[in-house]
């Protein structure tokens, strides 16, 4: 807190007016007993530290050291400490699958999978048939292949780690082909090029950015040669003068020399994103049946389960990368693993995943639905933020998220919020986006051409908005 300088200096506190640890203590015998002696103890110390220095530089007000102010002080300091550091919020972003906001929201059956057996022993590697040791792997490899079509599968941490699994089990020490159009880079640490030399795998770029040709990789295939390697380009596209080699050719070149040929397919959905009007992703199964021999995928992205890599493909190779020694270091959790169980089963019943999953479920919901809940909100919203703001209904256009089809656009709808004074108009967004995210339930939305975009696609209850607009109207006086 700032000093103010109309306070009257004989109102500050001196170090010596601070009470003792134990007088504060024994004014919160309720906190003591919630939280214990030593958790309270610690906070009570730090709280009168923190007051010692500020009554050191003349900070302290006298007020701030009575009885009451002081146990409210220490009962917030220790809410706050307890506080969880993750916390829900409200994507109003526009986009969907959004790498920063957690990506895919699970299932309400993979919850209740994950509730069912983690506090409990289970069976994770134990095989209840026989009563032997059993393969965590084995718990959703066979809906994997029955899914996807793959003789085998193995799953581990994320998909960057089935990516590198993949290329050290099959490449190290040798040399890995990929077109120069697709070496991309996904984002923090994960870059194609670093990715094959951590995995101790050589890289052979061949074409150019933006085309790459049979004859490329045939020329380039040799002695050293490992495999072929497809990687999906999902956060970027070139566009114009360009080709690439679909994975049926490649297929072809890698099995005539006797390599494997893998796909990062990214994203992979497991279902055909068009029969819902939504832009295509290229699936696991189609990699499969054009003849790649393993193909990886998240499961976090638009398969909408946990954080997972999905390995999928012919069985020797997946034999070789479950035998991998680096398999154990990158293996998936039991708790994931439950989660991702749960969310393949899903699978099973294509007809409802639209319901059943709540990633599908977001990106398929009707454009008319999001106008109507934007129809009903904006009064409200404008009522809370009138006569500093105006707030209009608006079409907008939402995308995917997490790299998939980046160039797409989802037709979303949503409200608009513009400063009304001409002045000081960022200051004010910035404001409002600042009020928002100190919400109980903070809110996301978009600062775009002056103007604060909350896209209502992802959210799913109206309460989460409009419940919360009477604390943002006093938050901004
Ligand atoms: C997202 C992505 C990855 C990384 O997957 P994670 O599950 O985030 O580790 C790798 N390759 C491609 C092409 C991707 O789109």
């Amino acid at each position: 807190m700032a000093p103010q300088a109309s306070v009257v200096h004989g109102l500050k506190a001196e170090p010596k007016d601070i009470p003792s640890v134990d007088k504060l203590l024994a004014s919160v015998p309720a906190l003591v007993q919630a939280h214990g002696h030593r958790f309270v103890t610690g906070e009570a110390r730090a709280l009168l530290d923190a007051l010692r220095l500020r009554a050191l530089s003349a900070e302290l007000e006298r007020s701030e050291l009575a009885p009451e102010a002081l146990k409210e002080a220490l009962q917030a300091r220790c809410a706050a400490r307890l506080a969880p550091r993750i916390r829900s919020v409200v994507n109003l972003t526009g986009t969907v699958i959004h790498t920063n906001l957690g990506r895919s929201l699970l299932a309400d059956e993979a919850l209740a999978q994950v509730m069912a057996t983690m506090n409990a022993p289970n069976n994770l590697e134990y095989d209840l048939a026989s009563g032997g040791r059993g393969d965590r792997d084995s718990l959703v490899e066979g809906l994997l292949c029955e899914i996807t079509g793959a003789e085998a599968a193995t799953v581990v941490n994320n998909n960057a780690a089935a990516v590198l699994l993949c290329i050290a089990a099959l490449g190290r020490g040798r040399e890995v082909i990929v077109s120069r159009g697709e070496l991309v880079e996904i984002g923090g640490a994960f870059r194609m090029p670093d990715v094959m030399a951590a995995a101790g795998a050589t890289l052979v770029e061949v074409g150019t950015t933006n085309r790459t040709h049979a004859r490329d990789y045939e020329a380039a295939i040799g002695a050293q040669t490992a495999m072929l390697m497809k990687v999906h380009t999902s956060n970027y596209q070139v566009q114009g003068f360009t080709a690439a080699v679909d994975e049926a050719t490649l297929a072809e070149i890698a099995h005539r020399h006797g390599l494997p040929l893998v796909s990062d397919l990214g994203s992979g959905s497991l279902v055909d994103l068009a029969q819902w009007g939504l832009p295509r992703e290229p699936l696991p199964q189609e990699m499969l049946k054009a003849g790649c021999d393993v193909v990886t995928f998240s499961g976090d992205k638009l398969l909408g389960g946990p954080q997972a890599g999905l390995i999928v493909g012919r069985r020797e190779f997946i034999e070789r990368i479950r035998k991998f020694p680096m398999k154990r270091a990158l293996r998936m959790s039991k708790l994931p693993l439950a989660a991702l169980e749960a969310t393949l089963r899903l699978y099973l019943q294509p007809e409802r995943l639209t319901r059943n999953l709540p990633t599908l479920r977001l990106l398929t919901r009707p454009l008319a639905e999001i106008e109507q809940q934007a129809a009903r909100l904006l009064p409200l919203v404008q009522q809370a933020l009138t006569p500093k703001f105006d707030v209009s209904a608006s079409a907008m256009q939402g995308q995917i998220g997490s790299g998939s089809l980046p160039v797409e656009r989802l037709p979303s709808a949503g409200l608009v919020i513009a400063p009304s004074a001409a002045k000081g108009k960022g200051t004010a967004l910035d404001e409002l986006a600042g009020a928002l995210r100190a919400l109980p339930k903070p809110i996301l939305g978009r600062i775009a051409e002056d103007r604060l975009w909350l896209d209502l696609r992802c959210l799913d209850r109206d309460a989460d908005l409009a419940d919360q607009l009477p604390t943002l109207a006093m938050a901004l006086g």
